[in-house]
């Protein structure tokens, strides 16, 4: 059995933490390096459903996606809720290691994930890394459909494909217009308009889009925005990220037992879809 340093390493060495952002807060948050590790559980949120269900599940390690404290605390008193978090790991002996805009921009990252759980072919990254001589690295990834289709298939293709959520998934753009090409984004991509532009792509598909930059982006034409929940992005890296812990594992002979939550923890749970029809362009009842 491998000790959780072992695990961490290999880990680092898939999303290396020093390509994090200078603001990230990647890395193990708690555990004992010298601890074994049998079962480790993947999930895109440290909160305390997803603790709850790694304690069930007799999980030492959590690998989560998003930051437990991104901007350092002072306390871990267990009165508040990430103070919680962190006693129910520590009481039962659980780590819990952070990749995230390590594992963003990784080869294979979150947006490769995304991409392959909406059968796109990825032709690189969207922001490419300057330091990867390859040029597969960086944030966000183009992508290309082997055969057209509507705005409107697309947008229910990405409903189909990505998990279930409340939100479920919001379109910008003529619902038959042709999508050839694609921008994928794992979680907030509102930053990234600009880069998506000069790509010419026909879509773009992230999570956290407002409406001036969509207004905005509208009104510039044609390009098209699609707008997912923010887990339902990221949550496909979650089984890549597994499957490549499991090759690893097989490599060593760890014999580690790996496990993906399927616990949606994106923070909202109901979507009252307006009664309107999608082309209606006034209030309905509302004076002229
Ligand atoms: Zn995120």
């Amino acid at each position: 059995m491998p000790r959780l340093s072992e695990v961490i390493a290999a880990l680092d060495a898939l999303w290396p933490p020093s390509r994090a952002e200078q603001w990230d807060a990647v890395g193990t948050v708690c555990g004992d390096p010298d601890a074994e590790v049998s079962r480790v559980l993947f999930a895109v949120d440290p909160v305390q459903d997803i603790v709850d269900e790694a304690v069930k599940l007799g999980a030492d390690l959590v690998v989560a996606h998003h930051p437990l404290y991104l901007r350092g605390t002072t306390t871990v008193e267990a009165g508040t809720f990430k103070g919680r978090v962190v006693h129910t790991l520590i009481k039962n002996d659980i780590a819990l290691h952070v990749a995230h805009t390590n594992a963003d921009t990784a080869d294979p990252g979150v947006s490769d994930a995304l991409a392959g759980a909406l059968d796109l072919r990825i032709t690189g990254p969207l922001v490419p890394d300057p330091t990867d001589s390859q040029g597969r690295r960086g944030l966000g990834r183009i992508c290309e459909l082997d055969h057209p289709e509507t705005l409107r298939a697309f947008a229910e293709r990405a409903a189909a494909r990505l998990p279930r959520t409340a939100q479920g998934i919001r379109v910008a753009g003529d619902p038959e217009a042709l999508v050839r090409t694609v921008a994928v984004s794992g979680g907030s991509g509102d930053s990234l308009f600009d880069q998506v532009r000069a790509a010419g792509v026909d879509v773009f598909l992230t999570a956290d889009l407002r409406h001036h930059p969509v207004s905005e982006a509208r009104e510039r034409g044609p390009l098209a925005l699609v707008d997912a929940a923010h887990w339902a992005t990221e949550w496909p890296w979650c089984e890549q990220a597994a499957a490549q812990l499991d090759a690893i594992s097989e490599r060593h002979g760890w014999g580690l037992r790996t496990h993906v939550s399927r616990t949606v923890t994106d923070p909202w749970t109901v979507h009252a879809p307006s009664d309107l029809p999608s082309s209606s362009s006034s209030i309905s009842g509302a004076p002229n």
